[in-house]
């Protein structure tokens, strides 16, 4: 990995980054530049212990290394899930290279992007910052409401007639997105620029994958969702 790179912009936010990564000298590299970028980071190098400070300090953002002591990765993210004060809180993953499988698990799970090690500090920093700026509060109206889906843009709940689903950040702010463009189909590429910051070749693996688990937990209504052969996805108008 590199040191810092002079080139990148470093916006002044004081948003509050936990990582979680047994690996010293990675987890002290990455709060280096994070902390450069303006960030305020804590460390912890330790699954469980991971997990115990993300439900104490409810951080902004999460960066997660996979295999850990204590808890592994997959199962911190899990554990993320089922309290509603931390299932909304972004998780980006740290992988190995020869962790295809639990990438996909990790973003089947929750996780709302990945880096693969090793990755350049510029681009995790970059990661991160879209990965906030896509969570904040979107201006105007706070609740949107499409047939039987409610938005709660405050505070990121989304309710299936009047029934409250867990959706991740990202699974939110997909589905929003969809719901207010409803009948018309969306461009992958533009899905995944809105969404995530930036696209590529990579991450049309990751839209897939979110659709597939945005899907599972809107069960019955998830034919709703369409893809659109060529193009991307949309949603069907509801009458
Ligand atoms: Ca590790």
């Amino acid at each position: 990995m590199q040191p810092v790179d002079p080139t990148i912009h470093y916006d002044f936010v004081m948003e509050r980054v936990l990582i979680v990564e047994d690996e010293v000298d990675i987890a002290t590299l990455v709060a280096f530049n994070l902390e450069r970028a303006g960030f305020a980071v804590d460390m912890v190098h330790n699954g469980r212990e991971g997990l115990e400070k993300i439900q104490k300090d409810q951080p902004d953002l999460v960066i997660l290394d996979l295999m850990l002591p204590g808890m592994d990765g997959l199962q911190v993210i899990k554990e993320m899930q089922r309290d509603t004060r931390t299932h909304s809180i972004p998780v980006l993953m740290l992988t190995a290279k020869s962790q295809i499988d639990d990438r996909i698990k990790g973003l089947e799970t929750g996780a709302d992007d990945y880096l693969t090690k090793p990755f350049s500090p510029k681009e995790l920093v970059l990661r991160t910052q879209a990965i906030l700026k896509r969570n904040q509060a979107t201006p105007g109206s706070v609740i949107f409401t499409f047939g039987p889906f409610r938005f709660d843009k405050n505070n990121l709940s989304f309710f299936l007639d009047d029934t409250p689903i867990q959706l991740t950040s990202t699974e939110f702010k997909l589905l929003l997105y969809l719901c207010q463009r409803a009948g018309k189909p969306q461009d992958r590429n533009d899905l995944l620029k809105v969404v995530w910051g930036y696209n590529d070749d990579v991450h049309s693996r990751t839209l897939d994958t979110h659709m597939k688990r945005l899907r599972q937990k809107l069960g019955e209504f998830s034919s709703h969702i369409e893809t659109v052969r060529g193009v991307g996805y949309q949603i069907r108008e509801i009458e």
